[in-house]
């Protein structure tokens, strides 16, 4: 079997193929995984960063290497709440299990998922989590999220980042390929033949996990999806900028807490500006983003005439941009609010333009309508997806617990 991707959704499909003692060739387009703290994120040119372009100028980053975006990510790794389980092909038992193994149930568990502590809390997120309480949310406990005042879970070993790939060492039977780009697959009598840049592979069975993005590129340059774009799900973010009083300690993460609004609008206190966690941006004031998580808007993905990649971010509807701006009218409610004294310069917000992403692609091969209830690709028999490309929803929270558990359905059932 071969995998293409050895990022979360990769590796996890390559240790439960493993364990079943089954033979599995694991592609990746980066050759190397430096595991670096997850006070900073290294959105940097390297060998680390693949960028795919907008096609105006803009560029989004992901992680290249084994531990795909996990390697670049802000760490933060939370369930969806329960209700965003409705219209998916799975029980929400199944669902639960694939969590419970990722994330241990709020114990740790494959992904190294551990909360972050009360005595570790930014003065700036305690604030936010008092102020949200303060103005009649709830605090969520138990291991799903939900509306109300969420505190993260992260992904770490002590200060560092943790990945999937650093879960699955080692592994049998798996031939790992690193610095091998696919460009394509195309059916060869019963099975598939992938070509990368230098060579040409084959298998009965190919999982694509090469991110919501890269394994984009590779159905549309392989012609496997019917036309000549992929709708895809984002979350669109705003940012609310404020100065902070005094100075912002550093914190051990970008974020360490959200606020769930009940109509699926995230809000990001994050600990500080963007400059003291990200190398090369601009010092800058501190910001709350305000993500629209569960957009009716979609964004398309085609190919440029060299056979990129190019995205199109969705442009919000009405109703999307009716939401984003009730939660930025929320969050100029907190800055202004008692709570908050202490930490905001009173009068200081104002809401970025335009709109960003949160870096969530996702939801292009939907489970259960582009493919089978175990991700096979529907006109193509042999194919699977299990990467974020299978969200069919956009969920509450970002997506990465969810791409993890997933990935353990998938994989075991591919293994079983
Ligand atoms: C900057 C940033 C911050 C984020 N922060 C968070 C967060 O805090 N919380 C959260 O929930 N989500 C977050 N996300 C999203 C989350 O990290 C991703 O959705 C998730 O990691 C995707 O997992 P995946 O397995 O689908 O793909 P990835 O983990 O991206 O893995 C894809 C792998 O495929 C490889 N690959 C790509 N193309 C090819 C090819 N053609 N041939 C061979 N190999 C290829 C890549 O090298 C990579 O290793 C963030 C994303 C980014 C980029």
């Amino acid at each position: 079997m071969i995998v293409i991707g050895a990022g979360t959704a990769g590796c996890i499909v390559a240790q439960e193929l493993s364990n079943a003692g089954r033979t599995v060739a694991l592609f990746d387009e980066g050759a190397g995984s430096a595991v670096g703290p997850l006070s900073r994120l290294p959105l940097t040119d390297g060998p680390q960063v693949r960028w795919y372009s907008t096609g105006d100028g803009g560029l989004l980053p992901r992680g290249r290497g084994p531990g795909g975006s996990a390697l670049i990510n802000a760490g933060y790794f939370l369930r969806w709440h329960q209700a965003d389980f409705g219209g998916w092909p799975w029980p929400i038992e199944t669902v639960a299990r694939a969590y419970d193994l990722v994330d241990g149930g709020g114990a740790a568990g494959w992904l190294r998922a551990s909360r972050v502590a009360d005595d570790e809390l930014s003065p700036i997120a305690a604030a936010f989590e008092h102020a949200a309480t303060a103005a009649g949310l709830p605090a969520v406990a138990g291991p799903w999220s939900d509306v109300g005042v969420n505190r993260l879970r992260l992904n770490r070993r002590g200060g560092d980042r943790w990945t999937a790939w650093d879960a699955i060492e080692p592994l049998r039977d798996v031939a790992v390929h690193g610095g091998a780009r696919v460009d394509r697959i195309e059916r060869v009598g019963p099975g598939w033949a992938v070509a990368t840049d230098s060579a040409i592979y084959s298998a009965p069975t190919v999982v694509l996990a090469a991110g919501t993005l890269g394994t984009a590129r590779i159905l549309l340059r392989s012609n496997l999806v019917d036309g000549p774009e992929l709708e895809f799900i984002e979350h669109r973010e705003q940012l609310v900028r404020y100065h902070v009083r005094g100075a912002a300690p550093p914190a051990t993460a970008l974020l360490h807490t959200v606020i769930h609004l009940a109509d699926g609008v995230e809000l990001r206190p994050y600990n500080g500006g963007f400059a003291s966690y990200i190398p090369g941006v601009e010092p800058d004031a501190a910001a709350v983003g305000v993500a629209l998580m569960r957009p009716q808007s979609r964004g398309r993905l085609t190919l440029d005439p060299d056979g990129e990649l190019r995205v199109a971010l969705p442009i919000p509807t009405a109703d999307d941009r009716r939401r984003i701006d009730a939660g930025v009218r929320t969050v100029r409610e907190l800055l202004a609010g008692t709570e908050l004294k202490g930490v905001a310069e009173p009068g200081s917000a104002s809401a970025d333009e335009p709109l960003g992403t949160s870096q969530h692609a996702c939801g292009t091969t939907p489970l259960g309508t582009a493919t089978t209830d175990d991700g096979e690709l529907r006109d193509h028999a042999g194919v699977f997806v299990a990467d974020g490309s299978v969200l069919p929803t956009g969920g509450s929270a970002g997506p990465h617990a969810t791409i993890a558990a997933v990935a353990a359905v998938i994989g075991n059932r591919l293994a079983g």
